[in-house]
């Protein structure tokens, strides 16, 4: 028996009622929706119900199940009818068994509500007069109160002859996978919670700052301090509650990130760190799951589609050499505006749609660039890169990723014991204006900035350590990680940079 059912014949509720059975219960409640005679002053002869089958089958489950859990029921099931049905029928049945009829009551009058307002399911009256109506409809345009329904919801976007009713049902059938939930993220994961994707994984491992606010516009001053994951599931939960949410807010890795994927048809790169980036792109080709990234810079963004079906290029194609010099800022040090991020963000969302709803125009091959100060807009063929060791060597991950993570990027020099700390040479990344304005005074260094060193490896002797500091720890991180993905094992990261060794953190 499913926990939800339609039904195109009459409801044998008798039937119905002997499943409620269990020894543990000591209530059962049982609601009856029938088809009266009148409704809203006109006589009404008889009633046709209308469901997206698929998409009401999964959301009444999503619906029962959520009740036993949340009531403690014993059982619960709710069968709903569909076509045609003459005054006096039963249109919905719900039943529940709990321990107490406290929770009886309550479970059963929680699912009615929900499953009236979020089950894709449509109602036609058929008037004494002769007349027919489709009565949810009309209602969800004039009544805010019923707005959840779905086809409400929906309809500005089912309109669209592109989307259509089956468009829509595509889309309620799509997993997607957002990596990063800043401020690219943000509105992505908004715009899609909202156009009904039906499945949205939402990976992240910060908190959030306040600094992230002024962008990040899925948080608010009160959730300064917790778990973004957490909060981005609740703000879409309460935005589109038909969606399927799910957390991840485990370091993303090499070892665990094609499992990931497998399980999405889509996946979008909100991230700002080219570590996180070129991992997210090597997966992709990998794994041949499309990918959307965005990366942002000051006032301007980039935007690209990797799609498998068709060989375009890939990440590592173009950025095979070290990225251009500024290209290693992030909102952290080049700063953004904020909604420069929200455009991008909504840009990702629009080509995602565009995508899972097979859409001819896509990005396709073409990089966007657009600078929001000039509104110059271009697009870019990118082409794909014979020798790339992803996408045409087919280089697996563990080998691509085996000296990143045969050990840890980020050291503290504090917690060292003196012998190891001798043994390092310390490097001071930062750009000459910020080292001339608050010189690391503390430690004996030398000064070769990011973009240099990434340009001049052969500076670097393979039988040496090196220890690299930044401002904050953030920068001198990303390098690391790509001095070690280019084959040098021997570079770390200074935990927290400078500021963490003079605070001791
Ligand atoms: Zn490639």
């Amino acid at each position: 028996m499913m926990l939800f059912t339609l039904k195109d014949s009459p409801i044998d509720t008798l039937a119905f009622n002997q499943m409620l059975q269990a020894d543990a219960a000591g209530a059962c409640a049982i609601f009856e929706g029938r088809v009266r005679n009148r409704n809203e002053g006109r006589d009404v002869e008889r009633l046709e119900y209308e469901a997206w089958n698929k998409m009401a089958q999964r959301e009444g489950v999503r619906i029962i199940a959520q009740a036993v859990k949340r009531f403690g029921l014993e059982r619960g099931f709710c069968v709903h009818r569909t076509g045609m049905l003459a005054v006096g029928e039963v249109a919905v049945w719900v039943g529940v068994s709990a321990p107490h009829r406290d929770e009886a009551f309550a479970a059963c009058r929680y699912i009615i509500d929900r499953v009236k307002a979020e089950v894709p399911i449509w109602k036609k009256e058929y008037y004494t007069d002769g007349e027919a109506e489709w009565v949810n409809c009309h209602r969800c345009a004039v009544h805010t109160d019923s707005a959840d329904s779905s086809a409400a919801r929906y309809a500005r976007q089912v309109c669209l002859p592109e989307v259509g009713t089956e468009g829509q049902q595509r889309l309620a059938d799509s997993r997607v996978l957002v990596v990063g939930a800043g401020g690219l993220g943000s509105p992505a994961l908004m715009y899609l919670a909202a156009a009904g994707v039906g499945h949205i994984t939402v990976c992240d491992r910060d908190t959030v700052e306040v600094s992230n606010l002024h962008r990040q516009i899925l948080f608010d001053t009160q959730g300064v301090g917790k778990k973004k994951t957490r909060l981005a599931l609740q703000r879409l939960e309460a935005l589109n509650p038909a969606v399927e949410l799910v957390a991840v807010d485990q370091p993303l890795t090499a070892a665990n990130v094609e499992k990931l994927f497998a399980r999405h048809d889509l996946v979008l790169d909100c991230t700002d760190n080219f570590a996180i980036r070129f991992l997210l792109n090597d997966a992709a080709v990998l794994t041949s799951t499309p990918l959307i990234a965005a990366s942002l810079y000051q006032y301007e963004g980039q935007l690209q589609l990797y799609d498998p079906s068709d060989k375009g290029a890939c990440l590592r194609c173009l950025w095979r050499e070290p990225p251009a010099p500024g290209l290693l800022g992030n909102c952290a040090t080049a700063g953004v505006l904020g909604p420069v991020a929200g455009v991008f963000g909504a840009l990702q969302a629009v080509e995602a749609l565009k995508f899972l709803l097979g859409f001819p125009e896509s990005l396709g091959r073409n990089m966007l660039l657009f600078d929001l100060r000039s509104y110059r807009a271009r697009l870019v063929e990118t082409r794909p890169d014979a020798d790339c060791l992803v996408c045409g060597h087919a280089t697996p991950l563990h080998t691509l990723y085996a000296d990143a993570s045969s050990e840890s990027v980020e050291v503290d020099l504090a917690t060292l014991p003196a012998h190891q700390r001798k043994e390092f040479t310390i490097v001071d990344i930062r750009e000459r204006l910020e080292t001339d304005s608050d010189p690391l005074n503390e430690l004996i260094h030398v000064n070769i900035p990011a973009e240099m060193l990434l340009n001049a490896t052969d500076v670097l002797d393979t039988g040496q350590r090196y220890l690299l500091f930044c401002g904050i720890g953030y920068r001198s991180r990303i390098l690391a990680e790509l001095l070690r993905q280019r084959g040098h094992g021997n570079i770390y990261s200074q935990r927290g940079g400078i500021a963490g060794l003079r605070t001791g953190t």
